[in-house]
């Protein structure tokens, strides 16, 4: 009896205790708090915020929905969209792997038309885009989320959310143009997320840039499907496309993309006459294997061209990949010497600030064409006919 008595105390702690640890890792589980899932993820999300942000959007994403493009109803009230590569099957009340994408009574709707989580005047360079108008300023537009999982993404906390999660504010087309016009842009941009994911409201926008006068560009990881990239195609100026690498698994592993899909809206940009280049983040141990770099500049020559602008850039820690070091000079000035070697005739290196590659050069007689030091165009020296002034060979891109 004694021995009892003794021991209940012990036990009602031992079952509060296992109680409360439980309550607790319920809480934390990192899907504990977030709205129903799609079927299909392919890396775990970062985990979600406790508390929401105080200043949320004003409205509701119940209320919030503009019937989507591209996509098929099938039995059962299920659509497949087919707005990029992965083709989601998307059940009665879910959303697609882009978190954006809602199944409504089996119509799709997207979640973020006009609801722009970032709007940033930028120089142009800094968007990637090196030929067209440069020195000038870019509006770049974005909302939450993403089709790709990239564990280097610098900008995770609005790429790897639900919209419900992310800052962000209601925008119409005209005030999009607007904005950008009150701001000297001479461009819009659709970038930081991937823009195919509100292909919706970067179609309208780009309509209405057009006919204030402004260009439009689409910096994208190119995993867009046909139908809806030679759609927008007609409405775009120019593109910048995020090249990660030339190996399928890495693309699958490392970023949750399809190679062959990017390599074909490469051959349908430069197909379609849109202005393209095309930027390589070299990662260390994950992409900056030469032989794959010299593949990728190959390729590059056969399908695209010589005279496609290649930008290596360089990774800083961040993300997933905080355990791996930037990358070194010596890779970048390796990567730029073999691109060179393969052919291609304009291609830098970026996030090296102050780098002599920073700049462009006219590839026949290697006079400084373009000097920018990180972003900033120091002088431009291309010619009003946009050829260079040292060997007369014309430079390709939009200069005026
Ligand atoms: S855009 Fe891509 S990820 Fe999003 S629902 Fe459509 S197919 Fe899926």
């Amino acid at each position: 009896m004694r021995k009892i008595l003794l021991s209940r105390p012990i036990l009602v702690t031992i079952i509060v205790s296992a109680a409360l640890i439980g309550l607790i890792l319920g809480f934390l589980r990192p899907d504990a708090a977030l709205p129903e899932q799609p079927a299909l993820r392919l890396v775990d999300l970062p985990e979600r915020p406790a508390l929401r942000p105080a200043d949320l959007p004003e409205h509701e994403l119940a209320d919030h929905g503009h019937e989507a493009m591209f996509f098929q109803e099938m039995a059962d009230n299920k659509v497949e969209c087919q707005l990029c590569f992965l083709n989601c099957i998307i059940p009665d009340g879910h959303r697609g792997i882009c978190r954006v994408r809602e199944n409504r009574e089996g119509r799709l709707y997207t979640l973020v038309y006009g609801l722009l989580a970032s709007t940033m005047i930028a120089e142009i360079e800094k968007d990637g885009m090196q030929h067209a108008l440069p020195g000038t300023k870019v509006l770049a537009i974005a909302t939450a989320s993403c089709n790709f999982r990239c564990k280097q993404c610098h900008n995770w906390h609005i790429t790897q959310r639900y919209p419900e999660d992310v800052r962000a504010r209601q925008f119409t087309p005209q005030e999009v143009v607007d904005l950008a016009l009150r701001r000297g842009a001479r461009t819009i941009t659709g970038t930081i997320n991937e823009p195919t994911i509100f292909f919706e409201f970067l179609y309208d926008v780009a309509i209405l840039a057009r006919e204030a006068g402004l260009r439009m560009q689409f910096h994208t990881n190119a995993a867009i499907a046909e139908e809806p990239l030679r759609a927008l195609l007609q409405r775009l100026d120019q593109a910048v496309v995020d090249l990660k690498g030339f190996c399928p698994i890495v693309y699958r592993e490392y970023y949750g993309g399809c190679l062959d899909s990017v390599l074909r809206t490469l051959k349908i940009i430069r197909e379609e006459g849109v202005w393209l280049e095309i930027t390589n983040l070299v990662i260390p141990t994950v992409n900056d294997c030469m032989d794959q770099i010299r593949a990728m500049s190959e390729w590059i020559l056969e399908y695209l061209g010589p005279d496609v602008p290649l930008h290596f850039t360089r990774f800083v820690p961040a993300f997933r990949l905080t355990h791996l070091p930037r990358t070194p000079i010596s890779t970048l000035e390796q990567a730029h010497a073999i691109a060179r070697e393969v052919g291609i005739n304009f291609v830098t290196i970026g996030n090296v600030a102050g780098h002599r590659y920073n700049s462009t050069f006219c590839p026949c007689t290697g006079g400084r064409l373009i000097h920018r030091i990180h972003f900033a165009v120091m002088y431009n020296r291309i010619t009003p006919e946009g050829t260079s002034p040292f060997s007369g060979r014309p430079v390709p891109g939009r200069w005026e």
